[in-house]
């Protein structure tokens, strides 16, 4: 399956959601184009001018990009474990993972790092670092703050060792200390 066919594909319904886009309701790339020419407009710029006239269709394609994971089932890439794990009980850690998203509240770019400690046995602990740009480049302006979130499960949550072990090895003092300015 080519590219385009695959983004032509319906949105799979993401669980928790009420409002996920039905079969149907995906618009056309001309009224998506179209949109963007009244985001051009409502931003008191003229679509028509000479410098604007391809943007529409670019805004479009880079949305297919920044977006195409809508269409993709994260259960396909995270169904692959290693159960043989030879005794070996100590954390496994991935750490500087670069991603980018987008928030679902400005859809501005989030850009971060996301790290995931695992002990074989028992998965997982994962926190996530980034610069949410809606906070950076307008609202509250601040360039300076990074937001981290995390999650932990398994040992992670209910053993502070674990945890504690798990955040200095990504050294989260050092967010902490940007995030305060120095
Ligand atoms: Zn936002």
């Amino acid at each position: 399956m080519d590219k385009i066919a695959k983004l032509n594909r319906r949105p799979k319904a993401r669980s928790g959601s009420a409002d996920s886009t039905d079969a149907g309701a995906r618009p056309s790339r001309a009224e998506a184009e179209d949109a963007v020419r009244t985001l051009i407009r409502w931003a008191g710029d003229n679509p028509a001018r000479e410098g604007l006239a391809g943007t529409p269709a670019r805004v479009v394609r880079a949305y297919e990009e920044w977006f195409s994971g809508n269409f993709e089932d994260p259960q396909e890439y995270l169904r692959r474990t290693f159960e043989e794990v030879a005794g070996y009980d100590e954390i496994v850690l991935l750490r500087d993972i670069r991603f980018e998203s987008h928030c679902e509240h400005h859809i501005a770019p989030i850009i971060g790092r996301v790290h995931i400690g695992y002990l074989p046995r028992d998965r997982v602990g994962v926190v996530v670092e980034a610069t949410h740009e809606c906070m950076t480049t307008r609202g509250v302006h601040r360039p300076e703050v990074s937001m981290v979130t995390s999650c932990m499960l398994g040992s992670f949550r209910t053993r502070a060792e674990t945890r504690n072990e798990f955040l200095s090895t990504i050294n989260l003092k050092g967010v902490a200390r940007r995030n305060n300015g120095d």
